[in-house]
């Protein structure tokens, strides 16, 4: 069923575990994050960015989350992931998502506030909730997002941020990347716990992808509750499909057939992110 990320994240958070958060942009990628978060029986959370607006219909890729979302037997949410305009997040809101992110991180602490809290006051009246950024999540390798200078957030300025602001939940920058790490990862978990104990509302973790698992296990300890995972989750697809271009390149081959395999090719790794993130790796 589709239900508010709110709630999914608030339950997230009395729990003690964190939701995947998978960008996804088709029919493809909606199918094997939902069907893997129904064998591994934990909510998922369906994310689309403002980025893919200009190839997905985003109206149509509603309807199909939501119809698909009505059959699933696990919790379901449509988030918009990093928007900077105001016109996108009103057309989610319009269309159906359950929560939207306002992505602000560029401006000033005082300029982002306005912003998100513009932008609250709508999604509040909607029922949407929302996800804002202070500091700012840097870009590795492969990744699909903007470049951020990798400021750490500040555990007074956030929780300034979100009294201010009223958002749902936090996006806090603490050293993972956008992408794959160039080196080794430099994860702050002792600044995540200083934010952990400066904000109430559920903490929210970019930079999935590549993050080892034992950072991430104790960063769900430290009160992360959404971990965002795009990069894998296109490599995967991608590296089956530069593996196998051979035998598409057969005149017999159907794209049926194509789309299908690839569906299949994201799945463990879909289904590896689920089960650490719910803390079922044994
Ligand atoms: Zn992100």
């Amino acid at each position: 069923m589709l239900v508010n990320t709110k709630k999914v994240l608030e339950d997230a958070q009395r729990g003690k575990y964190a939701v995947a958060a998978f960008n996804v942009y088709n029919l493809e990628t909606v199918q094997a994050a939902i069907r893997v978060a129904e064998k591994v029986n934990q909510p998922v959370i369906i994310a689309l960015g403002e980025r893919y607006f200009g190839e997905v219909d985003v109206e149509g890729f509603s309807a199909m989350v939501h119809a698909i979302a009505a059959k699933a037997a696990v919790p379901v949410s449509l988030h918009l992931d990093h928007a900077y305009e105001k016109k996108s997040i009103i057309r989610a809101i319009r269309c159906g998502f359950t929560s939207v992110m306002y992505d602000g991180s560029k401006f000033d602490l005082e300029h982002n506030i306005r912003n998100t809290k513009d932008i609250v006051d709508i999604a509040h009246m909607a029922g949407v909730s929302v996800e804002a950024e202070i500091g700012s999540v840097a870009r590795g390798a492969f990744s699909d997002e903007d470049e951020g200078d990798g400021t750490l957030t500040d555990p007074q300025s956030a929780e300034y941020f979100v009294k201010e602001t009223g958002i749902d939940f936090l996006a806090a920058a603490i050293g993972t990347v956008h992408g794959l790490y160039h080196g080794e990862p430099h994860i702050d978990l002792s600044l995540l716990e200083k934010i952990r104990a400066s904000v109430q509302v559920p903490l929210v973790l970019h930079g999935g992808s590549g993050t080892p698992d034992e950072m991430i296990t104790q960063a769900i300890k430290l009160g992360i509750c959404k971990i965002n995972v795009n990069t894998e989750i296109s490599m995967a697809a991608v590296t089956h499909l530069q593996t196998h271009i051979r035998r598409y390149s057969d005149a017999k081959a159907h794209l049926s057939t194509i789309m299908s395999d690839m569906q299949i090719s994201m799945e463990p790794v879909m289904t590896k992110f689920v089960r650490l993130l719910a803390n079922k790796t044994n």
